[in-house]
C-alpha cells in the first residue's frame, strides 16, 4: 500500500516535509525551492513512492504482474461506472 499522507506537503524533488510547503493549490519547497501545483507535487511524491515498493517487492523476489492485477480490476470497475 502506498501510503497518502504527507503526500501533499512533502517535496518530490528533494523529499522534504513541511506543512509550510504548501499553499492552498501551490506547492512550494522551503529547502530547494522547487515549485509545482500541489496536486502535481502530490501526484509525483506517490508516484515516487510506487516505484520504491516495486523495487523492494522486486527485491524480495515478488512478481510484477501479481501486483498489477488489482489495478487492472479497478480500471474495468472504472469502466462500469460511465456505462
Ligand atoms: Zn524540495
Amino acid at each position: 500500500m502506498v501510503n497518502p499522507v504527507n503526500s501533499s506537503r512533502e517535496c518530490a524533488v528533494c523529499g522534504y516535509t513541511n506543512a509550510a510547503n504548501r499553499h492552498k493549490n501551490k506547492f512550494h519547497c522551503k529547502r530547494c525551492q522547487h515549485d509545482s501545483h500541489a496536486d502535481v507535487n502530490a501526484s509525483e511524491v506517490i508516484s515516487a513512492r510506487c516505484e520504491d515498493v516495486d523495487a523492494l517487492w522486486a527485491q524480495a523476489g515478488g512478481q510484477a504482474n501479481l501486483r498489477s492485477k488489482p489495478r487492472m480490476g479497478r480500471r474495468v470497475q472504472e469502466r462500469g461506472h460511465r456505462t
